[in-house]
């Protein structure tokens, strides 16, 4: 049977992880971040000093970088050369460098062939900016999250993270290559004054409507 894949997109701090994270548990689907694997190559051209600027020496990096995947615990990770930096690839410097990386076509082109591969891992629940739109256009399960910036602003402060969202946004929004948008027949959900739990609660509820009977 062709894996299911659950489409959450949306912008920063949205809600997204947290979401996607209820989500996969409650339905015991596999958990991908996509958004880990574009600041995993952030930090890895910021580590290498490669110039994140230059198409031409990221996607040469790309190229040339050893990359596998893993599942632990239902999550699916990027490794480059069997290292996982979890803690770095949520620094306010990597947050600032990935929508440069992930502008470029190459890079994009190169990631979908690694997101799509993740169906190896069965159904999925996969969180990103073109989950919906670009790399699974075909899925039938697509919501999009929103939050307004004040609200998105206060959670990653909770999180100890300053940075500007809606800068990041901007320009996740305005690349040529599979731009953040409202991916078509997607479900939008404006989750300001929501908790995670109450939003999750509405997708898993919309998602055992239309599932077959013999995935849930
Ligand atoms: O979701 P997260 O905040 O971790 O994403 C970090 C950045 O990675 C985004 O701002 C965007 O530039 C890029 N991204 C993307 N496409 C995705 C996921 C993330 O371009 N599917």
């Amino acid at each position: 049977m062709t894996p299911i894949v659950i489409a959450i997109d949306g912008t920063s701090a949205s809600g997204k992880s947290t979401n996607a994270k209820l989500i996969s548990k409650a339905l015991g689907f596999t958990y991908v971040d996509t958004g880990a694997m574009f600041r995993t190559l952030a930090w890895f051209c910021l580590k290498e000093q490669i110039d994140i600027h230059n198409p031409k020496t990221v996607t040469n990096a790309c190229r040339k970088w050893k990359t596998t995947l893993d599942c632990v615990d239902g999550h699916v990770r990027l490794l480059v050369a069997g290292y996982y930096p979890s803690k770095e690839i949520r620094t306010a410097e990597t947050s600032a460098a990935v929508p440069y990386i992930a502008a470029i076509p190459k890079v994009r082109e190169w990631m979908k062939d690694i997101q799509r591969s993740c169906t190896r891992f069965g159904n999925l629940v996969m969180e990103g900016r073109d989950i919906g739109s670009a790399i699974f256009p075909e899925t039938n399960y697509k919501y999009y999250l929103d939050a307004n910036l004040a609200e998105r602003e206060r959670r990653r402060q909770a999180e100890g993270v300053h940075e500007d969202l809606a800068q990041r946004d901007h320009r996740d929004s305005q690349r040529a290559t599979a731009p953040l948008m409202i991916p078509l027949g997607a479900i939008v959900i404006n989750n300001s004054g929501l908790s995670a739990e109450e939003t999750s609660i509405q997708i898993i509820a919309h998602i055992k409507k239309t599932l077959p009977q013999n995935s849930q």
